[in-house]
């Protein structure tokens, strides 16, 4: 959405299909047509349930997973991970941390085996002394002081915090450019995912990094990204700054989210919209079922977030909504944005303006 710098990794009309079943011809739509700007120094949050295609999307951006069409591009050119060399070389400038710390670093290698591989492999040492300046100042980056504390340590012997902070602290020793983040604080203790996120939010100003960030927690990403992308079923359903996409929101399934998500200044605002009679949503729409996540084998014609959609109308079962510019900065895909002023198929009325 910024277009204050060139984006430095881009995704183009992605779409991921993969097949589950070949005698039966089955194939997962995964992602489809997705396209996102990461800009140095921003972060973009990619919100939606399970399933939602969100870590298909990272992975793709990570080129872990080859799109089906679409492309990928990095510093405005292709991006390939074809080959060794091309792959180190894609991994030197963007690299991803996983939800799982535990996981994602190997129990058998000290803390200090952990770091010092990416800063041989990606050639960034020049002799001993060295080795142990930079692995030093790569645990002071991420606050594991002093440092001597924790470069002998094994992972098990650290918290689920201090372990998410070595998983950082090796992504980040490759000197990226880009850092994805696939729901990376979702395993911490919530006393400890504000502090992690601090420090996610001070690398990226510091650093410059551009970062994507992704979560289903919609209240968490408003106070950390840029911008925020809504996905559902594989699809980006709605896009804009971090402030509008939370508290104007345009798509009935961001309501849903921002409905099922406690935050204080959100709850407020709902309020008063509806004390006003302006939101077309119905008034306990949050504490309603709306069912399953749909199944990405066959996923639902029209807009897939039809079959739970309180607002749907006829034709949304058939009819791919278009996307709809809210603001300048600001868009959504539902149809309800071209016409708000007609009755909806469960006799709603959507009389209401989209952004108040
Ligand atoms: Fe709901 Fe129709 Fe809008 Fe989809 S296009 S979100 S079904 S109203």
């Amino acid at each position: 959405m910024s277009d204050e710098q060139a984006p430095v990794l881009e995704a183009v009309d992605v779409t991921v299909h993969y097949p589950v079943h070949r005698a039966r011809g089955e194939i997962v739509h995964a992602l489809e047509n997705a396209s996102l700007r990461l800009h140095p120094g921003r972060t973009v949050a990619l919100v939606g349930e399970s399933g939602s295609g969100k870590s298909t999307f990272a992975r793709t951006l990570a080129l872990a997973q080859e799109p089906t069409s679409g492309r990928v591009l990095l510093g405005g050119e292709p991006a390939s991970a074809r080959g060794r060399r091309a792959r180190r070389a894609y991994a030197g400038r963007v690299q991803m941390v996983l939800q799982d710390p535990f996981g994602s670093l190997n129990p058998l290698h000290r803390v200090r085996y952990l770091l010092e591989r990416p800063l041989r492999l990606h050639g960034a040492v020049t002799d001993r002394e060295d080795l142990e300046r930079r692995l030093r100042a790569l645990l002071e980056r991420v606050r594991l002081t002093p440092p001597e504390r924790f470069l002998d340590a094994f992972p098990h012997e650290l918290s689920g915090g201090q372990r998410q902070r070595v998983a950082i602290a090796r992504a980040l020793a490759v000197e990226p450019e880009v850092l994805l983040g696939d729901e990376l604080v979702t395993m911490l203790d919530v006393s400890i995912r504000l502090e992690i996120l601090n420090l996610l939010a001070a690398l990226r100003d510091e650093e410059h990094l551009a970062m994507l960030y992704i979560t289903h927690d919609i209240a968490g990403a408003r106070y950390f990204a840029d911008e925020i992308a809504v996905m559902y079923a594989g699809e980006i359903v709605e896009y804009g700054t971090a402030e509008d996409v939370t508290q104007t929101p345009a798509h009935p399934y961001t309501r849903l989210l921002l409905d099922s998500t406690p935050d204080p200044d959100r709850m407020e605002f709902l309020a008063g919209r509806r004390t006003g009679g302006l939101d077309g949503m119905a008034p306990d729409a949050a504490e309603d079922d709306y069912g399953e996540p749909p199944d990405l084998v066959h996923p639902p014609t029209g807009c897939r977030f039809h079959p739970r959609c309180p607002l749907a109308r006829p034709s949304c079962s058939s009819e791919a909504p278009p996307r709809v510019d809210v603001t300048e900065r600001h868009w959504a895909a539902c149809v309800l944005l071209l016409d708000p002023d007609e009755d909806d198929a469960h006799g709603h009325t959507t009389t209401r303006e989209m952004t108040p």
